[in-house]
C-alpha cells in the first residue's frame, strides 16, 4: 500500500462527547481502533483528517513524536502554510 495515511480520533473526558474532546490521538488507518501511543479508541469517537494535526486541537504528545517519525514529509513544513 503506497502512502500510509492516519486519521485523527477524539478521547473524551468523563462527560463523554457531550463534553467535547479532551485530546486527539493519531491512528492509521489500516487499524482506526488503535491510536500510535497504543490507547483503545471507542467506536463512537469522533474521527477527523490528519490534516487538521496542529491547527489548534489538543492533542496526544506521544501521538505526536511518532505521527512527526512515520510522516517525515511534514516536518519542518506546516501544510497550510
Ligand atoms: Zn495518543
Amino acid at each position: 500500500m503506497e502512502g500510509m495515511t492516519h486519521k485523527l480520533r477524539a478521547e473524551y473526558g468523563p462527560q463523554g462527547a457531550a463534553g467535547g474532546a479532551k485530546s486527539w490521538h493519531v491512528v492509521r488507518d489500516e487499524d482506526l481502533s488503535v491510536a500510535l501511543c497504543g490507547r483503545t479508541m471507542s467506536d463512537e469517537a469522533e474521527t477527523r483528517p490528519e490534516q487538521e494535526w496542529g491547527t489548534g486541537l489538543r492533542c496526544c504528545q506521544q501521538c505526536g513524536s511518532l505521527y512527526m517519525h512515520e510522516t517525515p514529509h511534514m516536518q519542518g513544513s506546516h501544510p497550510y502554510s
